[in-house]
């Protein structure tokens, strides 16, 4: 097998033939196996390839297939929001319970998550609501945390679809900014048009957010917010208030929180 040179490295030379007549019968038959040995490896590298391709070709369309669900965690770097105690703010609350919704959806695969920001940074409103738009998503959530002891620090979920006045909000600067900014530019009153929508969106997370809290605790309601305003597809606010200082309580109520609103996302697309 010293001359079957098909299996050498090409630095490592076969020792040369000793016959003077040329080469054998053994020889020419083991050059002409030698042709098909290469051609069968090559035949087999392009099958590899042409297999890989294939598969990360249908991969990758399957991948653009599926619904996309923006999630947008509020606040972040400059802009931290409210602080939670115990070190923490809004901003890093939001994205770690972003990163957990998305999680659970990620391990069911039935839609494309796709985060407004990754990291502890902020983003224009526009950039938030415009990530809506570039990936054609089918549900825009922005996330909340906020910290509110006037009502005895309970935790309690706030589901908020678009509405551009709510008698709660007349006079403030949220429904000023949200005014101004549909003055100068109406084609962020897309939310006008997905307000069924979002209606619908707030009610099945309300619902699913029930399970793991008391109905009392979870309420969904139509509020002048800036972020939805611009959002073209059924858009919410969902904030999470009181959830305590204790990393161990907030980590158990985000965790419920996560499983609660990857099912209603779910449920909304059926
Ligand atoms: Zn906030």
């Amino acid at each position: 097998m010293k001359n079957f040179a098909c299996f050498f490295a090409p630095n490592q030379r076969p020792e040369p033939s000793t016959t003077e007549e040329g080469p054998s019968r053994a020889a020419n038959f083991m050059a002409t196996g030698c042709f098909f040995v290469k051609k069968m490896r090559l035949g087999s590298t392009l099958f590899f390839v042409s297999a890989l391709f294939l598969l990360f070709g249908g991969f990758f369309a399957h991948a653009e297939r599926l619904p996309v669900v923006v999630l947008d965690p509020g606040h972040g770097g400059l802009t931290p929001g409210a602080d939670l105690g115990d070190g923490v703010n809004e901003g890093q609350a939001a994205l770690s319970l972003a990163k957990k919704i998305k999680g659970v959806l990620d391990s069911r695969g039935e839609v494309r998550t796709v985060l407004t920001r990754d990291g502890d940074y902020n983003l224009p409103l526009h950039e938030r609501a415009g990530a809506a738009a570039h990936n054609q998503a089918r549900i825009f959530i922005s996330l909340h945390a906020g910290r509110d002891w006037s009502r005895g620090g309970e935790p309690r979920i706030l589901v908020a679809y678009y509405q551009a006045r709510s008698p709660e909000s007349a006079g403030t600067e949220e429904d000023a900014a949200v005014q101004a900014s549909l003055e100068a530019r109406p084609w962020e009153s897309a939310a006008q048009s997905q307000k069924a929508g979002s209606r619908r969106l707030a009610d099945v997370l309300k619902n699913n957010l029930q399970n793991n809290a008391p109905p009392d605790r979870v309420r969904a309601g139509g509020y002048p917010l800036a972020v939805l305003a611009g959002a073209d597809a059924p858009a919410v606010l969902v904030e999470l208030t009181n959830m305590g200082a204790k990393p161990r309580l907030r980590e158990e109520i985000q965790n419920r929180a996560a499983q609660d609103i990857a099912r209603a996302i779910q449920l909304f697309l059926q």
